[in-house]
């Protein structure tokens, strides 16, 4: 089984204003993927909007498709004015650039003195620089230390860089702009599954309330710990208010000029906020992951149903769950990645908080987050009822098979 991590690495604007033939051919592989996706997902299932799942998605693409996406992709990407190479490279990667929106290409890294054989993405971790052709001229981005340590990593595990896009944010809006240009390197690696000895069990209701994660062993829970950075929540909680305050500033601003600072402002912040959270999952699911591959255990993650899930996120007036809802989502995906990168299994299960574990009746919740069952007198923390759930379901989450998973969250890094 091969698992797949991607590393993103940021084209500065300086370069990009430099060279605006790049931000240019990224925008277009952009377009031309987006309209060949329509239309494929068109002819496939006999809708407009699809909005499929990455699952869906794998199993609606079968090679029978092959031809008619080929057909798709001749019509479209011409229109964009790409050049054959990208039009090739569409054709043997059709179902990929349905998955990422993006134009895969092909890439080589240099380690030591290999020679150069005129990949359109070449690696070159000796002069610690990428350079990227196809486009009029050569685009050099420099490498920073964390990417190249990054890389090493990778390589030391048995990965290979396998393929690489360009890719371009989209900023949402009225009308859709286009804003950051990054080059995403994927790496692949051959796994062997891990035969689970424990279970790692992961209670993630809240992100601002931090993660509770258990450690089970023989059936018995052996350590228990919370995983909260509670600064980073207070300036996440921070960041969010001062938002929403430029945000309804901007909404009263006649003053354009004013108006368009206090919305640049407002971004500037947003894009921070990202960073952050993402900072604090990177953290989290480093945590997880580590304790998991120290017991070999596999990883149970305990979800929310998604109807639950989605009335709590349209809810809340303010907003700042929303985006601790966010990163929950985003801890997910990173922590089914890593699992896969590592040959753990992971499940996907129900561990209630508020089920009695022990006659099963609905529990009522008492002062200090504690829980209570009214039919059998069971009484706990709120926070360690989804470890006793995963106690008493040891033996069958150890032997369960781990949940489908498709090689298509490919950009979660
Ligand atoms: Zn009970």
């Amino acid at each position: 089984m091969y698992a797949y991590r991607t590393l993103r690495v940021e084209i500065p604007w300086r370069l990009v204003e430099e060279r605006p033939d790049v931000l240019d051919l990224v925008t277009r592989m952009r377009l031309a993927a987006e309209e060949y996706v329509r239309r494929l997902l068109k002819e496939v299932t006999g809708q407009e909007e699809s909005g499929l799942t990455a699952e869906e998605l794998d199993r609606l693409l079968t090679p029978d498709r092959r031809e008619l996406a080929v057909k798709i992709i001749e019509e479209v990407f011409p229109k964009y004015d790409l050049k054959k190479y990208f039009v090739n490279q569409g054709k043997v990667f059709w179902r990929d650039v349905v998955f990422h929106r993006a134009v895969p290409l092909d890439a080589q890294l240099r380690i030591e003195n290999e020679r150069d054989v005129g990949r359109a993405v070449f690696v070159d971790l000796r002069s610690e620089v990428l350079k990227v052709r196809r486009l009029n001229e050569t685009f050099v981005v420099r490498l920073r230390r964390n990417d190249i340590a990054w890389i090493r990593e990778r390589l030391e595990e048995g990965a290979k860089l396998k393929l690489a896009f360009l890719g371009v944010e989209r900023r949402r809006g009225r009308e859709p702009t286009y804003g950051k240009l990054y080059i995403a390197l994927v790496f692949a690696r051959e796994t062997a599954p891990v035969e689970p000895k424990a279970v790692v069990a992961v209670d993630v209701n809240r992100l601002d309330h931090g993660i509770m994660v258990g450690l089970l062993v023989d059936g018995k829970i052996v350590r228990r710990m919370r995983l909260l950075d509670e600064g980073a929540v207070r300036e996440l909680r921070r960041l969010h208010e001062e938002i929403s305050r430029l945000d309804e500033r901007a909404a009263r601003e006649a003053d354009p000029a004013r108006k368009r600072r206090l919305e640049d402002r407002a971004r500037h912040l947003a894009s921070k906020r990202f960073r952050k959270m993402r900072d604090v999952v990177i953290r989290i699911a480093g945590e997880i992951i580590k304790l998991a591959r120290e017991h070999q255990a596999v990883i149970v993650l305990d979800t929310m149903e998604d109807e639950s899930y989605r009335e709590l996120k349209e809810g809340d007036g303010s907003g700042v769950r929303k985006h601790f809802l966010d990163g929950l989502g985003q801890l997910r995906r990173r922590l089914q990645t890593l699992a896969e990168w590592y040959g753990l299994p992971y499940l996907e299960e129900r561990l209630y908080s508020t089920i009695c574990p022990r006659c099963g009746a609905k529990m009522e919740g008492l002062s200090n987050r504690r829980m209570h069952c009214p039919s059998c007198g069971f009484s706990d923390h709120r926070d360690n009822v989804p470890l006793i759930w995963a106690k008493k379901r040891y033996w069958e989450l150890l032997q369960k098979q781990p949940a489908f998973s498709a090689t298509i969250l490919l950009l979660t890094s």
